[in-house]
């Protein structure tokens, strides 16, 4: 039984079919291959977005902000840089109906439309017509993309035409007033970041942040300047040098390192020095959107202190390998994209410090 919705935001849009059967709320019904699987390992889902399962959304999707590791390496292993991206991402899609990039495992997030709701995927807060930003990775999401128009490399956002299902059990957010749209979107790809922040740093501690300029970083910074307090101290890791000046400008961090956090001695010696040279961190934050930083964070971080793993490109065997290869009894976390309250955490932490709102809103509005 199926029937067509009648409020479709844009009456232009061929409104999909309304299916009677619920779906899975973890979206397992989309699952093509494996058998079983749920849809952020699979290898491949169904997005096909002219059906419509009763606990399922449909978004018109106008951006996709591509998780930093992925495009990194889409830009690297392309002949044409950063325009070689849209091809690589026609062909993830195409194979595996959604962004998830077979090298990184990662994916990014989305801005669209509401243009349908299924019959059991009301009371959640939105409309047919809200702008919406998934917070569930581009990873699991089916997604169907006609055309790409724009790449913005900066914040490595695409702008498109596709459509997007968006399953009961994952988060959005709608977007607020006072941003620009491009830069929450921008913010809610890396939300998970500071509130963990909060949750392991405290007054006094010594904070490392690695790829302290970059996006996420800059905030991990910023959450960690106003945690560990004038007792405390914060030092950024940065190789990309515009970023490592924009962030000394900032004047959040007791030091700024140019250093490549891949080198996990030099980093060592040029950090160390910067902490005070008689202690280690508390906390490492490693946040580079490139493999081989893990040893740089166990390296600089003190007996019993914490190590959080937020970026992508971490291998598990590196890490912990790593730290049992040079007698370190640390906590390592894997970063988790996902907290309660992240996205508007990350908006209020950008919203009370002007400076670093006016850096983010210039570099990724
Ligand atoms: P970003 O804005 O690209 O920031 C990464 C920064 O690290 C850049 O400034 C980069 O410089 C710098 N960097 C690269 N290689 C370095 C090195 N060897 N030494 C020191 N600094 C280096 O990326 P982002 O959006 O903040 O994302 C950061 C990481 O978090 C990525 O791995 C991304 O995949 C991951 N992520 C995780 C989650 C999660 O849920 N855990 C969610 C979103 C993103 P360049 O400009 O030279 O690249």
């Amino acid at each position: 039984m199926a029937s067509a919705p009648s409020d479709l935001a844009n009456p232009k849009t061929t409104p999909p079919t309304l299916l009677d059967e619920r779906g899975d709320d973890l979206g397992t019904h989309r699952v093509k291959s494996p058998a079983r699987a749920l849809p952020q390992p699979a290898e491949c889902v169904d997005n096909d977005c002219t059906r419509l399962f009763a606990s399922e959304m449909l978004v018109d999707v106008h951006t996709l902000n591509v998780d930093a590791a992925s495009f990194r390496q889409m830009e690297e292993a392309s002949p044409e840089g950063a325009d070689g991206v849209p091809k690589a991402v026609l062909a993830t899609i195409a194979a595996r109906g959604k962004q998830h990039n077979p090298v990184t495992g990662s994916g990014g997030m989305l801005l669209g439309t509401v243009t349908a709701i299924g019959r059991e995927a009301g009371g959640r807060g939105v409309a047919v017509g809200d702008k919406i930003a998934t917070l569930a990775s581009l990873s699991l999401t089916p997604l169907s993309v006609e055309a790409i128009t724009a790449v913005r490399r900066e914040s490595a956002q695409l702008d498109v035409r596709g459509k997007a299902i968006l399953f009961r059990s994952a988060p959005f957010a709608k977007l607020p007033d006072d941003f620009a749209e491009r830069v929450a979107v921008a913010l809610f790809d890396v939300a998970g970041a500071a509130p963990q922040v909060a949750r392991l740093v405290k007054e006094g501690d010594h904070v490392v942040v690695l790829g302290g300029g970059g996006k996420s970083g800059l905030l991990c910074v910023a959450e960690a300047r106003r945690r560990v307090g004038a007792s405390g101290k914060v030092v950024a890791v940065e190789n990309h040098e515009p970023y490592a000046e924009e962030l000394r400008r900032l004047g959040l961090c007791d030091a700024v390192v140019s250093a490549d956090a891949t080198d996990p001695v030099a980093t060592r010696d040029a950090v160390l020095p910067a902490l005070g040279g008689h202690r280690e961190a508390d906390a490492v934050f490693s946040c580079v959107n490139v493999p081989g930083a893990e040893l740089s964070a166990i390296v600089l971080t003190r007996q019993r202190g914490v190590v959080y793993f937020f970026a992508m490109t971490t291998s598990f065997p590196r890490a912990a390998l790593g730290a049992e290869g040079i007698g370190k009894d640390v906590d390592l976390f894997i970063g988790n994209g996902f907290a309660q309250g992240h996205a508007d955490h990350t908006l209020d932490l950008v919203r009370a410090s002007p400076a670093l709102r006016a850096l983010i809103d210039a570099r990724y509005g």
